[in-house]
Parts: C-alpha cells; sequence; structure tokens
C-alpha cells in the first residue's frame, strides 16, 4: 500500500504502489513497464493522470531527445517518461501543501523553475538558470516534467504546486490539456505587451499554438485578428476560433502584402510567429508597422539570415518566449472556464494510454488531419468510483 511519513493520502482515493508507465529506450522506441508509483516531497502533490495531450515537442524528444535532457544528457535508455501537456485529479500532498484537495481536478503548465534564481524571482520560471540541475548531488528543486524529469505518459505523476492550475467541472478532461498550449500563446502575448484591444495582431502558421493564438489574441480584444497558413482546412479552424481573416500563403504568395491590404495598406502592431519556416522572421518584421513587436513563438531548424537594417530603420521589436511563464496558463484558463473560445476545436483524436504508439503515429502522420491527439488513462474500478 502507498503510505509514506508525511504524505497525506484519502480513503476515498486509494494509491497503488506501482503503475503502467511508458518509458523510451533507444530513440523512437517505447516500452510499456511497471514503474513505483512516485512520491511527492515539499510542495508537491501526487497527480493521478487522466488525459495527456500529444505535442510535436513529445514527437522531437522521443525521436532525437533534445529538448528533454536526463541527469545531465540525452532521454535515452534511463527509464525516462516523456509526456508533459497533462490534467488529471491530486491524488496524495506533500508536505505542506494546504492549496489543493485530494480529488479535486487540475491542470498542469510543465516549468516548475528552481524559485530561487533571478529569473524564477521574476516570473520567468522557463527560463531558469537551475534548469535541469537535480541529477547527482545537485537539487535544485528544478523540474520540467516530460522534459528533466518523469513525464505525464503514465498513471501517475509529481507535480509542483506552482505548477498546478485548478478547472472547474464543467472543462473536459481533453479540454484541460489544451490549457498549456493556449498559455503559451498567452504568454506571447503577455511578452508582446499584455492587453492587445483595438490593436492589429497577424499569427502566423496554425499549428496548435498558433489556433490557439488566434483565439487568445481575440479575447484579448485585438481586432483585426489574420491567421496565415498553407492548409485550408487548419485556417477554417483559424476562423472558428476568432480569425477576421485568413490568409493561404499557398494561394497568395505576397503574403505581406496582402496582410497590409487587409489592415487599411498598414502593417499590423503584433506578429505571433508560429510557422518556424526560414522566411518567417523576415515576413514577420515586414508585416509589422514602424514600431511594431513581433513574438516568436517557433524557430527553424537551421540558422537563417534576417534583415536586422529592416528591424533597426523601424524600430521593431522581437521577442523570443520560451514555454508559458509568467502564470499565463491561469489567465488562459480563465478564458477557456469562461467559454470565452472553444479550445476543443483542435482536438482531434483519442485513444487510451496503452495506445500511445499509434496515438503518436496519428500526430506524428497527421492521419485523419490529427491536430491534437489525447491518450487517456483507464483508472481502477476502485477510484472512477471515489472520484464521483
Ligand atoms: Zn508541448
Ligand atoms: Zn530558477
Amino acid at each position: 500500500m502507498y503510505a509514506t511519513p508525511s504524505v497525506k493520502t484519502s480513503p476515498d482515493m486509494p494509491v497503488p504502489d506501482t503503475m503502467r508507465a511508458w518509458v523510451l529506450g533507444d530513440p523512437g522506441e517505447l516500452k510499456l513497464v511497471d514503474k513505483p508509483v512516485p512520491v511527492p516531497k515539499r510542495a508537491e502533490v501526487l497527480v493521478r493522470i487522466d488525459a495527456v495531450a500529444i505535442c510535436a515537442t513529445d514527437l522531437d524528444v522521443i525521436a532525437n531527445g533534445p529538448p528533454a535532457m536526463i541527469q545531465g544528457g540525452l532521454p535515452f535508455n534511463k527509464n525516462f517518461t516523456p509526456g508533459h501537456e497533462y490534467m488529471g485529479t491530486v491524488a496524495a500532498l506533500g508536505p505542506g501543501v494546504d492549496e489543493y484537495k485530494i480529488g479535486q481536478r487540475i491542470t498542469v503548465e510543465i516549468h516548475a523553475g528552481c524559485g530561487q534564481c533571478k529569473r524564477c524571482r521574476e516570473g520567468m520560471y522557463t527560463s531558469c538558470h537551475n534548469y535541469g540541475l537535480n541529477y547527482g548531488d545537485v537539487d535544485k528543486g528544478h523540474r520540467a516534467n516530460g522534459f528533466t524529469t518523469d513525464g505525464g505518459f503514465c498513471e501517475y505523476q509529481v507535480n509542483n504546486i506552482n505548477t498546478l492550475v485548478a478547472i472547474p467541472d464543467a472543462m473536459s478532461d481533453e479540454e484541460a490539456t489544451l490549457v498549456v498550449t493556449a498559455g503559451t500563446a498567452m504568454y506571447g502575448l503577455t511578452e508582446l505587451g499584455g492587453l492587445v484591444a483595438g490593436e492589429s495582431v497577424v499569427v502566423t502558421g496554425p499549428g496548435p499554438i498558433g489556433l490557439l493564438g488566434v483565439a487568445v489574441a481575440k479575447a484579448l480584444g485585438a481586432q483585426p485578428v489574420i491567421l496565415t497558413g498553407t492548409r485550408d482546412n487548419r485556417l477554417a479552424i483559424g476562423r472558428a476560433l476568432g480569425a477576421d481573416h485568413v490568409i493561404n500563403v499557398r494561394k497568395e504568395p505576397d503574403v505581406v502584402a496582402a496582410v497590409k491590404k487587409l489592415n487599411g495598406g498598414k502593417g499590423v502592431d503584433y506578429v505571433l510567429e508560429c510557422a518556424g519556416a526560414p522566411n518567417s522572421v523576415n515576413d514577420a518584421v515586414r508585416m509589422v508597422n514602424r514600431g511594431g513587436k513581433v513574438c516568436l513563438a517557433a524557430f527553424p531548424h537551421e540558422e537563417t539570415p534576417v534583415d536586422i537594417a529592416h528591424i533597426v530603420r523601424n524600430n521593431i521589436y522581437l521577442y523570443g518566449i520560451r514555454g508559458e511563464g509568467k502564470s499565463a496558463t491561469h489567465r488562459a484558463e480563465a478564458f477557456m472556464s469562461q467559454k470565452r473560445f472553444d479550445a476543443t476545436k483542435i482536438h482531434t483524436h483519442t485513444f487510451a494510454l496503452e495506445d500511445l504508439p499509434t496515438a503518436l503515429k496519428y500526430a506524428r502522420e497527421r492521419i485523419g488531419d490529427a491536430i491534437k491527439v489525447v491518450v487517456k488513462a483507464r483508472h481502477g474500478k476502485v477510484q472512477q468510483v471515489a472520484a464521483e
């Protein structure tokens, strides 16, 4: 029986000693094994994982390793469990935790910074200076679940309370897995200056972050919101999430001119760059008006030339964002629980946790126009009853 001194459990929600967990072997190789259920330390809770969304970064981690970094190196053959966009139910409380209750539904953000470095103290915990320093003799308390510590493709995981976001009963498990994606878009807009009511925004690239970027920008009052991309089906979802205009760049070769035309001949105030194509930065800095701001939320895998002179002459601001800092997930969740937009429009498929390899294949190959693919754990009957 799962019992550890100083960890609080409840008879209503019994926790087993072991769980099913996917672990990464060689590149691309996942195995379903039994692992001990982890034990929360100070300011941590045990989360029973109910649903996990697959992210493009998971596909990178499983195939290539980075950006995951386990014990200071590549994540292969280290009994490492990937997965980071999960939600679930609080199942046990570590010492000192009174902010959450056992049985409470929550979703998570990825990064728990060390809480003591300069950036963590500024709320930029996704840029923690002690990133990954939780191995060997060192334990700075840093966690990025699914990257530097075990993640969510399993039945239970430990989370720092700072990474939890409470969710309402009306929010489905699948929708709750999307809070962190919306939170990443929200963080981008936060870094650009926050409130964007009445200002014009272009979002480039209708991937999950771009599509929810449209939704968040619209919820913040941006006008107009223009989405650019190459696939009509995704642009249609962008429209459903609030885009005033969409531009298919395959049909409209001069996308900068098309943006300006849609905005009264002038560039826009903000660009949220989510395409990561080699020409994306140069296009983005030409889409904004003088003094405009560009948030870079995606990147090409190779170094690409950038027109610095244009940026300098036009007083253009460029912001790199890393993940979902400054509690942006809480603000995104507030929009979602108020039903200001329907994030589930980007959820396309659900599989059982045991079928993770199939789910990953759907996400990787975009089978059936897959956008967000979710896997759900089937917990034991006792727990199901207790949760109801
Ligand atoms: Zn992700
Ligand atoms: Zn830190």
